[in-house]
């Protein structure tokens, strides 16, 4: 597979595409993104980068977070974490209510918003080890393990969306009250607000996010450093629940049409992986209904056709 060609050939055929959909505007700071904006990078397990479009253009990774604040909590908890999430696709909307009052406030899984709350109130629990405590000391230690994983010192957060988003934040602050009357928010509730709108207000490039994903394409280690990031057991486990849960209720669309497992955030950017192979990162601002990348969910399931790289 010419991977490089078929970069640049999506690059090509995905422009009539790009702008279809809305840009997430209930964060108004996302809401001035330019929509026809477009990047896709791959990083190979050999260390090789692969770039078209606007790969090297920093975006708000949002949800996209939740795959690296899950491995973190899975690390600080193991098993226990399961008392307090669910591991099955929701079928609603990433930011929904509905479910959390009859299921008790246990949110269905760690990807919808209201289960990224609770891994991100589990990480406020056991960070840092020391140093810094409290929502500064947590949030300090989500983006180096992001600076770690891209092996990218200058990757930080974007404090004008952390603040948009907060300033708007009416329906995540509605979800995190409900769990910590049902006892399962055990931190201060805006300090965990405050470091959750962080972790998704990080920014990253195509570039970057392929890099720092490739631990789940290598078995749990990180195969340019050789450092061990998780089990190989866990990096299977979250990957399947990416495959199941990663782009909300339209993770079984996502399974079809691309047959990875990803994850999508409303800054536009997805991440995909390709086992023992590569990680992918595409990025277009235009969402469909369901939040997820219009031109990025379809430059990846074109991804997929070219190279025969679906797991399926
Ligand atoms: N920060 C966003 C929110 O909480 C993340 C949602 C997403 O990317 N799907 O609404």
């Amino acid at each position: 597979v010419n991977l490089q060609a078929t970069l640049d050939d999506i690059a090509g055929e995905i422009v009539p595409h790009l702008g279809v959909g809305k840009v997430a505007d209930y964060i108004p700071a996302l809401a001035q993104v330019d929509p026809h904006k477009f990047g896709i990078a791959v990083t190979t397990v050999e260390g090789e980068s692969l770039l078209a479009g606007a790969a090297d253009e920093r975006f708000s990774i949002q949800s996209i977070s939740k795959v690296f604040t899950l491995t973190m909590a899975a690390e600080f908890v193991g098993q226990d974490l399961w008392q307090r999430v669910g591991r099955e696709p929701s079928g609603s909307a990433f930011n929904s209510i509905v479910q959390l009052e009859y299921e008790h406030g246990i949110p269905r899984n760690p990807f919808i918003n209201a289960g990224a709350v609770v891994i991100t109130d589990i990480i406020a629990s056991h960070c840092p080890a020391g140093g810094v405590k409290g929502a500064q000391g947590t949030k300090t230690a989500i983006v180096d393990f992001l600076r770690q994983r891209a092996d990218d010192a200058a990757i930080d957060f974007d404090l004008e969306v952390a603040r948009s988003e907060k300033a708007w934040g009416y329906r995540n602050a509605a979800l995190a009250n409900l769990m910590k009357a049902f006892g399962n928010i055990v931190n201060d509730v805006d300090d965990v607000l405050d470091i959750y709108f962080h972790q998704c207000a990080i920014e990253m490039t195509c570039r970057q996010l392929s890099r720092a994903m490739l631990y789940f394409a290598n078995d749990g280690t990180d195969p340019l450093t050789g450092q061990l990031v998780v089990s190989a057991e866990r990096a299977r486990r979250i990957n399947s629940i990416m495959l199941t849960c990663g782009h909300y209720d339209a993770s079984g669309d996502f399974a079809v049409r691309v047959g990875l497992p990803g994850k999508s955030g409303v800054g536009g950017g997805i991440v995909a992986i390709v086992p023992q192979r590569l990680a992918v990162a595409v990025w277009s601002p235009a969402l469909n209904e369901q939040g997820n990348s219009h031109a990025g969910t379809l430059a990846l399931e074109k991804f997929a056709a070219r190279t025969g790289y679906s797991i399926f």
